[in-house]
């Protein structure tokens, strides 16, 4: 068995990369096929993603629009109350943020109404394999020549005034906890989430180094009676775990694995919303393993964006 420290990492360079190679990036974690990844692995990766209905991997990368509509055009838009959505009116244009599934599905639900069938043709001049299976030419409408779509770029959601810029810059961070930790981080409801498969994850193959990997418990020190009485129910807990897979499925071995188990997750969500979690999970009310990451991760974003924390 393996015993490593907590970790956490904001996926800047995901930032810069194309939609799709950022979409492929994430879904991986959720099978460890991280070595898959090539030149060519992210568009069919990301079509039989798409296919397969495993739908959070296509909230993983958002896009901010500037739209010019007439207010009809607007009040029809808002008039679907859509949930995923971030939409503020600014002096000249309205600033609509959202994941790539999330103007899927409104185009599902809403695509004859004039402004949604507008931005998702605007995406899809860009990104058609984004939408396959859904976009069908706009409904058979035409063109609405009244309403102007253009893309904002990540330096331009950078520059937006401090209230807008917490709603729409959205920011992944990818973190090494334990299955305790993770439990608590999927309770934010904002966020989209990625996480390790126990199901899908045989850690006796030899990308795992046929071993589970257990995050070191901050509540013990190394050599103490404690820290000893915890490396040992590991132990025996591995060994267990790894006999049940001769015979198992690892859903099925899994089911002994404890919450000292490693596990990947990408929280991916905006600003406010890492604001609000940071209120919550760095005070000392929260666990102290979570506050093991959240509060150098928190002291990293108020660096990158003073004006929002
Ligand atoms: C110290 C601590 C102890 C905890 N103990 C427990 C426990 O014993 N048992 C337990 O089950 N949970 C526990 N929790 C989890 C806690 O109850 C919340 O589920 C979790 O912290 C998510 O935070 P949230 O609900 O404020 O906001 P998020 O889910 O992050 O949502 C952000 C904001 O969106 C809005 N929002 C989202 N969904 C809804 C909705 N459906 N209705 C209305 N508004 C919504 C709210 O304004 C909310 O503030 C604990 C959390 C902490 C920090």
């Amino acid at each position: 068995m393996q015993i490593i420290d907590p970790s956490y990492e904001i996926q800047d360079d995901l930032d810069r990369a194309s939609l799709v190679i950022r979409l492929e990036a994430c879904g991986r974690i959720c099978y460890k096929s991280e070595e898959k990844i090539d030149k060519d692995s992210a568009l069919p990766f990301v079509k039989k993603i798409a296919e397969h209905g495993h739908n959070s991997v296509m909230e993983m990368a958002v896009v901010t629009l500037g739209v010019k509509c007439s207010g009809v055009q607007f009040d029809a838009l808002l008039a679907l109350e859509p949930k995923y959505l971030f939409i503020d009116c600014l002096d000249d244009e309205i600033l609509v943020t959202a994941s790539i599934r999330s103007f899927r599905e409104l185009y599902q639900r809403a695509g004859q109404t004039p402004l949604v069938a507008a931005m998702v043709r605007f995406l899809v001049s860009a990104h058609p394999y984004l939408f396959e299976g859904v976009w069908d030419g706009g409904h058979g409408q035409e063109v609405v020549s009244t309403i102007e779509v253009r893309k904002l770029e990540l330096t331009a959601v950078d520059a937006l005034p401090d209230e807008y810029l917490a709603r729409h810059r959205f920011a992944g961070v990818k973190f090494i906890v334990n299955r305790a930790v993770t439990h608590e981080i999927v309770r934010h409801r904002p966020c989209s989430f990625l996480q390790e498969s126990q199901r899908y994850c045989r850690y006796s193959q030899d990308k795992f180094d046929n071993q589970v990997t257990f995050i070191k418990p901050m509540f013990f020190e190394e050599g103490t009676v404690e820290f000893g009485l915890w490396q040992r129910a590991m132990e025996e807990t591995e060994e267990i775990y790894l006999k049940l897979l001769e015979s198992s499925t690892p859903q099925a071995a899994r089911t002994v694995l404890p919450n000292s188990c490693k596990t990947e997750i990408i929280v991916y969500c905006n600003l406010a919303e890492w604001k609000h979690i940071f209120s919550l999970r760095t005070v000392p009310a929260a666990e102290p393993s979570m506050r093991e990451v959240m509060i150098p991760l928190a002291a990293e974003m108020k660096e990158r964006y003073p004006a929002v924390f």
